[in-house]
């Protein structure tokens, strides 16, 4: 397996929509999600629509369904399977939850590309209804201020890395390319080292976020818009890892990487199109 770590965000990076909005807005519950949602956080209210949506007589089977329609761009799974051909170890990091993911990575035939899915806990109860948890349990005391209170990817991708290093005989560390578009993404952007790739979804939040102070993110930043652009931004940095990882012993990899012009790896793309990174 090559020495690169893919963690891919869920909604509006996997999927082309909110997987919780798009549910429950298809159910015909879109008046309701939004009344509550002032009155808790957005995991108890996904747990609390199920029950309403149960209540309704909504089945898990429809539910399944709407998930199944998500839109989603070809090129997507496409990139996520070549990238898996590819040798790399594939991560969901989410704040949607398991049924959700597993039922539409399933139907898309992509489930068996991932390692691992990194998300809030669902489970089925004894009514047939879905109950959905938080990530952590207990405060994660992440001090970003962008994490939602049931889940701090920060804290989740540090323990990825460790785990995926611990695995590892002959380098210690693994390079990490991180997909992502919401506030969410940004406290593990921050955590990336200068030799992993930061891809935000260029207009959206985390994107916005980077580019307020571009010197926070150590990693190299490479925005990609739609779901070509995904394929074409992640296999680009996938191929440049693999011929960086072949042709430099690990203990040199640092330094040798910081005398070479980007660029020149690069096929000439810009970098930084934006000066997000000076
Ligand atoms: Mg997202
Ligand atoms: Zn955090």
């Amino acid at each position: 397996m090559a020495g690169i770590v893919v963690v891919f965000d869920f909604d509006k990076t996997i999927i082309d929509v909110d997987s919780d909005n798009w549910v429950v807005d298809n159910l015909g519950f879109t008046e309701l999600f939004e009344r509550l949602l002032p009155t808790m956080p957005w995991n108890t209210l996904m747990d609390t629509m199920m029950g309403e949506l149960h209540a309704a007589g909504k089945t898990l089977g429809d539910v399944a369904e709407v998930l199944r329609a998500a839109p989603i761009d070809p090129r997507v799974p496409a990139a996520i399977k070549a990238a898996y051909a590819l040798g790399c170890d594939l991560r969901v990091l989410s704040d949607a939850n398991a049924f959700f993911i597993e039922t539409v990575l399933e139907h898309h035939g992509i489930r068996g590309c991932f390692s691992q899915i990194n998300t809030n806990p669902s489970h089925v109860d004894a009514d047939g209804r879905l109950r959905i948890g938080p990530y952590h349990a207990a405060p994660h005391g992440c001090g970003v201020g962008t994490c939602p209170p049931n889940m701090c990817k920060g804290l989740v991708l540090d323990r990825i890395l460790r785990e995926a290093a611990a695995g590892t005989t002959g380098r210690s560390t693994k390079r990490v390319i991180y997909l992502g578009d919401g506030r969410g993404d940004y406290c593990p952007s921050l955590r990336l080292a200068r030799e992993d790739f930061m891809m935000p979804r260029r207009g959206y939040p985390v994107w916005d976020l980077i580019r307020e102070d571009p010197a926070r993110v150590q990693a190299e930043v490479h925005p990609w818009a739609d779901g070509a652009d995904l394929e074409e931004t992640l296999l680009r940095l996938v191929g440049r890892a693999l011929v960086e990882e072949a042709a430099l012993p690990p203990p040199l990899d640092c330094k040798l990487e910081s005398t070479m012009p980007v660029a020149a790896q690069d096929g000439g793309m810009p970098i930084m199109p934006l000066g997000v990174k000076n």
